[in-house]
């Protein structure tokens, strides 16, 4: 039936999914004695960072994640009194306001634990502190050099009580590739320097799923939460978000007429379109002009020509669908409609950058 209250362009986050997720992470999690991290960075995955840290906690998560101080800020001023990792402030942030609100922080260099050091002064509170080791991938986290060095001032520091200590692994997603192993003996290594039982955390989403051997004391999981199987294998994850929009024009084409700009499509029959105001404005990948189906009207469709800025259009066919039908352009699969993963795999990207495209102000949410 018609729905003529549909938002022009909406993700819909079904909670029960998520904590479904959550719960079944968490056993994976629990039952190598290991603590869960729910991370909630870039607004949770474009789901919305406050909703799913509060629906993964509730399904037993007891971490939360977040890339910037002030994402975890954001969670603290939603009531969030967890504990939270912010890993990645840059030099310049003013830290004493996540330090006083006992957000824990990750150092990469004593330069880092130094301006760390600095916050904890100005916020008369010792900051709590996870160490990161680079273990292989080449990213944030000390080298090898670095560590023992690093490891030394922060014990030698008042200001700095040792929570964690911790790496990310490369290849986690490719189930047997050498480098996972190879990531955790200088992972073991670098903990053997460390005084003391900080938390020991290293595995992400793929890891929690493929490699319980790595659990250690806390896995961090993001995208199998969302319900993105990041292995090659299935997995119990239902995915989380829908994103949906709504007709809103229809017309008929002669045989010979073209659509959208460019002209790459033309009609062969007489037919019917759908207009659907939604675009690469909406997180909608130009690239998959002329390569992607909707869900309309009880079937995939076709979307015929270029992705526009925020307009698509379908084509029915013989159908005659009504203005303001309900058009999912992703979701869970379950009735046949596409999924974020097959827009990714249709245009060679992953489907965390999907699912977090849709963190942006057009697009509205609804939680279920
Ligand atoms: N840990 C760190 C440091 C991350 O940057 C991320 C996400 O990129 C995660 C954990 C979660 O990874 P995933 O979404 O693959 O579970």
């Amino acid at each position: 039936m018609a729905d003529r209250t549909l938002p022009r362009a909406e993700a819909l986050i079904d909670l029960d999914a998520l904590r479904h997720n959550v719960a079944l992470l968490v056993a994976r999690a629990a039952a190598s004695g290991a603590a869960t991290m729910a991370v909630v960075k870039a607004d949770g995955y474009g789901h919305g960072a406050l909703p799913v840290a509060r629906a993964a906690l509730e399904a037993g998560a007891t971490w939360l994640g977040g890339c910037s101080l002030a994402e975890a800020l954001a969670l603290r001023a939603g009531g969030i009194d967890a504990p939270v990792l912010s890993w990645l402030d840059t030099i310049d942030t003013d830290l004493a306001p996540g330090i006083a609100a006992g957000v824990d922080l990750s150092a990469s260099s004593t330069r880092e634990l130094g301006a760390i050091v600095e916050g904890a002064r100005a916020a008369g509170r010792r900051a709590r502190v996870h160490l990161k080791i680079d273990t292989g991938l080449s990213r944030n986290g000390a080298p090898a050099a670095e560590w023992p060095a690093l490891v030394a001032a922060a014990s030698a520091a008042p200001e700095v009580e040792l929570v964690g200590v911790w790496s990310h692994l490369a290849c986690a997603d490719e189930p047997g590739h050498p480098s996972v192993d190879l990531q955790a003996a200088r992972f073991q290594e670098a903990c053997r320097v460390v005084d003391g039982r900080p938390l020991r955390h290293l595995a992400n989403s793929a890891a929690t799923l493929d490699r319980p051997d790595l659990h250690l004391d806390l896995v961090r999981v993001g995208i199998a939460m969302y319900g993105l199987n990041p292995l090659p294998r299935p997995e119990d994850l239902r995915p989380v978000m829908t994103f949906r929009s709504s007709v809103a024009l229809t017309k008929r084409i002669a045989a010979g007429e073209s659509v959208s700009y460019g002209h790459t499509w033309t009609a062969s029959r007489p037919t019917n379109l759908a207009l659907v105001p939604v675009g690469y404005a909406d997180g909608v990948p130009r690239l998959l002009s002329n390569r992607m189906q909707v869900w309309l009207g009880g079937r995939r469709r076709p979307v015929v020509g270029r992705v526009c800025m925020d307009q698509i259009v379908v084509d029915c066919g013989d159908d005659r669908v009504p203005v303001g039908e309900e058009v999912v352009l992703f979701g869970d699969g379950s009735r046949g409609e596409p999924t974020a993963t097959e827009w990714a795999d249709t245009i060679g990207t992953i489907d965390y950058e999907i699912v977090t495209g849709m963190y942006r102000p057009r697009v509205a949410r609804t939680y279920l």
